[in-house]
């Protein structure tokens, strides 16, 4: 019984070769390769400006930073998602605030975004769950009548669309923070981007992903220097993003949209396989919505919620590599032991606890998929009694 995992990379010929040539030239790293690959991330989202950094974590660490929070400050966060979307707002010294998801999407529920917001709340970090995009007309909406700052963690969701914008164009977002995990959509190994609109965020941001150090003349503080003179301005970090990785990311993006297209064929055929079954309900796609399916999570009905870890074992020991998206983030004992310890959010424990996440990226062949679909019934069937 072969194994197959719930999510892989896709790497051809060309991505080899593009990486080669870079090990070949002169520039490991900070050459031509990272303009390159901004350009790239620009040209395909829409968005002005772009920086590479060494992953979607140190994205949003820098985002954080760049929108100007720290101590004191409060950022609203989804609770159902990777730990690095709170996490960079603790690294910033400043408090992330879970407020509760939608029951069908798993996104931030802007209703919640309301009741939350406080006079120390600066910013809101929304997760495209799953690869489908958040409320973002009344995330917007919200954030720009109280001038909040928004942070789209769009870690899902590269090569989605919503209301007929891509993801990342900067629309309804400040910033928008993709990774280039080997999970994710394209890889450069370890990666990650953010992207925006505004000129003075994009300067911060790139100061900040070296050091904190301008080499720019027009932003120096001391003028009149020679040409040897940089300046240290904040407190930086070395998150940059390495030739070799930018290479393999302009190679990746190439085929972004056919790997998106192939998950959404998977995607369709999932749909059409499960349709209806009495188990399980399907993820959905709201209208203007255009999933890039970074997951396929199913939410198990309520006869079965309380045999999901069963059901999870019965489906991994079968050679399917499910997993669980997510644990709420308050959950964890980090959380617990830092005052999270009576955090509730009902829908999102909710969604948790029903959750499993079937195996979805675009090298799945359709004798693997068949093997997903048939041992997905067979476990549900005897599960039955049938
Ligand atoms: C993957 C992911 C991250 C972190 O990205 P890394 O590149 O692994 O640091 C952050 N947020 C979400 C929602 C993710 O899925």
């Amino acid at each position: 019984m072969e194994f197959i995992p719930y999510s892989h990379q896709s790497i051809n010929e060309s991505d080899v070769k593009a990486v080669i040539r870079v090990l070949k030239s002169d520039w490991l790293t900070q050459g031509p390769c990272v303009n390159d690959f901004e350009k790239c991330l620009c040209d395909y989202t829409g968005a002005k400006y772009a920086v590479a950094v060494s992953s979607g974590t140190a994205a949003l660490h820098l985002s954080v930073l760049a929108a100007g929070i720290g101590s004191g400050d409060e950022v609203i966060v989804s609770p159902l998602t990777f730990l690095a979307s709170a996490n960079c707002v603790m690294y910033a010294g400043a408090k992330p605030v879970f407020v509760d998801v939608r029951s069908e999407t798993a996104n931030i529920d802007p209703v919640q975004i309301e009741k939350n917001i406080t006079k120390n709340t600066k910013a809101i970090i929304a997760v495209d769950y799953a690869g489908h995009a958040c409320d973002w007309t009344k995330i917007s909406k919200i954030a720009k009548s109280k001038g909040l700052i928004v942070i789209d963690d769009a870690c899902h969701a590269l090569g989605a669309s919503y209301k007929s914008t891509k993801i990342g164009c900067g629309r309804y977002a400040d910033m928008t923070v993709f990774s280039f995990h080997p999970v994710k959509h394209i890889t450069t190994g370890e990666g990650g981007a953010i992207l925006t609109n505004n000129k003075q965020l994009y300067q911060k941001l790139m100061m900040l992903r070296t050091h904190g150090v301008t080499k720019d003349e027009e932003l120096m503080v001391n003028k009149g220097n020679g040409a040897w003179h940089y300046e240290m301005h904040q407190l930086g970090f070395n998150y940059r993003l390495a030739d070799i990785q930018c290479a393999l990311g302009t190679s990746q993006l190439k085929k972004l949209d056919k790997f998106v297209a192939r998950r959404r064929e998977i995607a369709g055929i999932y749909n059409s396989e499960f349709g209806n079954n009495p188990y399980f309900d399907l993820p959905l796609e709201k209208d203007g919505v255009i999933s890039s399916y970074h997951l396929y999570p199913i939410r198990l009905k309520d006869k079965l919620k309380a045999k999901r870890d069963d059901i999870f074992s019965k489906l991994r020991d079968s050679g399917l590599g499910v997993q669980v998206h997510y644990m709420p983030v308050y959950m964890h004992p980090y959380y617990q032991n830092n005052g999270y310890s009576k955090i509730k959010c009902p829908k999102a424990l909710d969604f948790f606890l029903r959750e499993i996440s079937l195996p979805m990226f675009p090298a799945l062949t359709s004798s693997q998929i068949k093997q997903v679909v048939k041992t997905v019934r067979d476990t549900f069937e005897v599960l039955d009694g049938k």
